[in-house]
């Protein structure tokens, strides 16, 4: 089984209430291939909710203690990225995820780069907390944008 983010499904779940549909990852779910997930959902969040950012570190800095989670307005939001990313890996664990695919650049799913923390739209190098969790735990976890080497080398059709 394969565990995706709910938003590259196409589900409207984005902090902004829109989508990220992938039309891969959405035939993977309409196949059973795979479920979808959404860390910031299960930890608590509500869809509208204020931008996030990951202030100073990356996710793997949350679960050490050394860098927090912020909201655009100030509010310290870490508390519910753990969560999120804690109920994720209970699910990931629960259908035996061989992969788990998360959407790139998000505090939470980031897989090799997230926002740098300024609000200013600048990406750096990072995994966002959910993908930290998930790695510390033994899951592979990749973005949406190395699906396709994915799916080809474990010869999955879609
Ligand atoms: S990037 Fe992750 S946390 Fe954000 S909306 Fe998509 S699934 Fe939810």
């Amino acid at each position: 089984m394969i565990v995706v983010s709910a938003c590259l499904a196409g589900f409207e779940v984005r902090y902004n209430g829109t989508h990220s549909l992938n039309e891969t990852v959405r035939e993977l779910l309409e196949q059973k291939k795979a479920v979808s997930v959404c860390p910031e959902l299960l930890g608590g969040f509500i869809t509208p909710r204020e931008p996030a950012e990951i202030i100073g570190g990356d996710g793997d800095d949350v679960l050490d203690g050394a860098a927090k989670v912020v909201e655009i307005s100030g509010r310290d939001v870490t508390e519910l990225y753990v969560n999120g990313a804690h109920l994720t890996l209970m699910k990931a664990q629960e259908v035996g995820a061989a992969v788990v695919v998360l959407k790139e650049y998000s505090p939470s799913c980031g897989s090799a780069m997230i926002y740098n923390g300024e609000f200013k739209g600048v990406k750096a190098v990072g995994n966002g907390v959910t993908t930290a969790l998930l790695r510390k735990n033994g899951i592979k976890v990749i973005s949406e944008e190395e699906l396709g080497d994915y799916l080809a080398l474990a010869q999955i059709k879609v």
